[in-house]
């Protein structure tokens, strides 16, 4: 039994939302498209990095602190 694929995934590197990586989502590596993002440290919510656990190719968040 198959299930219809229908996420619009696109093969573009420009427009991917990563900020599923900090809801813990897994993502494919957009450089090597084998690996996943690891966060470099836990809990993924608070981690800026992320590197392919295949190429080590890594994404950076820029942090969105709020500072009072
Ligand atoms: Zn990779």
């Amino acid at each position: 039994m198959m299930t219809s694929d229908n996420s619009n995934t696109e093969d573009k590197n420009n427009d991917v939302d990563l900020s599923g990586l900090k809801r813990g989502e897994q993502i494919k590596c957009l450089n090597c498209h084998n690996g996943y993002y690891k966060p470099f440290s836990l809990p993924a919510e608070k981690c800026d990095w992320f590197k392919c656990d295949n190429c080590g190719d890594h994404v950076h968040f820029t942090p969105n602190i709020i500072v009072e």
